[in-house]
């Protein structure tokens, strides 16, 4: 059984990248990104910290713009809209959940989509499902990184995706078909999941349901990739029974390891298109 490496991939991707911002530096272009966090959720701040992090490694700008629990709705939309109109910023990211009372479609609809690095807005979900090119949302664009790193071929094949989340299952599933997979989307209504995941040469498990997916739901040889992402008992495990499935399957990420460690390279990646693209 191959394990697929997402930091690895990560790796890889980070020189390429670094290589593009130093080019970008040289027409006098830092990519900057802004990082929009309201209220007090630990979970958000601390991602919000870890990204501006990652951006200091790359030798680019991160700001984040918090604002308290009782933020308002009109001050959150003002602020997307300054944060619109400024020309250091090439990217928004919006840390969720929003504090209890904010409408959050209306604020992600705020955004300018090209801004949108994490690929939020329905203009580039619309965008994504008319196979045009846009910000489409990182962990999905994570998982197609991995494939491709590891050259699995997805013309022509037989792919099952658990879960349909706006930001993960769905995006996925219309990149796999996009790339000529046939492609089954499966989630809490779906009747027989077992024997559908069963047919899949390529198995995508995101459905935040820990070690959901057996040996048994896997046909031997499959690649299996866990977008999952869960606690339990003080340890982080993935949808995916690691032990039993790694028995089976012909490729499969670990969690952690795995999607995760690609996810945040694909939110650069996208602040550097974007930066790319205002000085052409
Ligand atoms: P979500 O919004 O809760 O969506 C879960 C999806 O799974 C829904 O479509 C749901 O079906 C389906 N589902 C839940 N239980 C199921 C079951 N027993 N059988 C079949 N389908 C089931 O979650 P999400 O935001 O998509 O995240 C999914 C997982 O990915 C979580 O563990 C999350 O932590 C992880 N994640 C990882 C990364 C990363 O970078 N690796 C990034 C984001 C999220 P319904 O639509 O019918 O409710």
């Amino acid at each position: 059984m191959k394990v697929l490496d997402g930091k690895v991939v990560a790796a890889a991707w980070r020189e390429q990248l670094l290589q593009k911002i130093e080019e970008l530096k040289q027409e006098n272009c830092v990519p900057g990104l802004a990082i929009v966090l309201a209220g007090d959720s630990k979970p958000s701040a601390m991602y919000a910290h870890f990204m501006e992090k990652v951006a200091d490694s790359y030798g680019f700008k991160a700001t984040i713009y918090h604002r308290g629990e009782d933020v308002t709705q009109q001050e959150m939309e003002q602020l997307i809209h300054e944060l619109n109109q400024d020309n250091a910023v090439h990217g928004i990211l919006l840390m969720m959940p929003l504090p209890r009372g904010l409408d959050t479609s209306r604020i992600i609809s705020c955004m300018n989509p090209d801004k949108d690095v994490d690929g939020l807005t329905s203009i580039n979900l619309g965008r994504l499902a008319a196979g045009e090119d846009g910000h489409f949302p990182c962990t999905p664009r994570a998982v197609m990184a991995i494939l491709d790193y590891y050259h699995i071929p997805l013309d022509g094949k037989r792919a099952v995706v658990l879960g349909r989340s706006k930001v993960v299952g769905r995006p996925i599933s219309l990149l796999l078909e996009g790339r000529n997979a046939t492609v089954t989307v499966c989630h809490s209504h779906t009747k027989q999941m077992d024997e559908l995941a069963h047919e899949a040469d390529i198995l995508v498990a995101a459905m935040g349901r820990p070690e959901k997916v057996t040996a048994c739901m896997v046909k031997p040889g499959a690649v299996v990739i866990d977008v999952g992402i869960n606690r339990i008992n003080g340890k982080t495990v993935g949808d995916v029974d690691y032990a039993g499935v790694s028995e089976v399957a012909g490729a499969l990420t670990p969690v952690p390891g795995g999607v995760g460690s690609v996810t945040t390279t694909m939110v650069v990646d996208a602040i550097v298109r974007e930066a790319g693209k205002r000085i052409k």
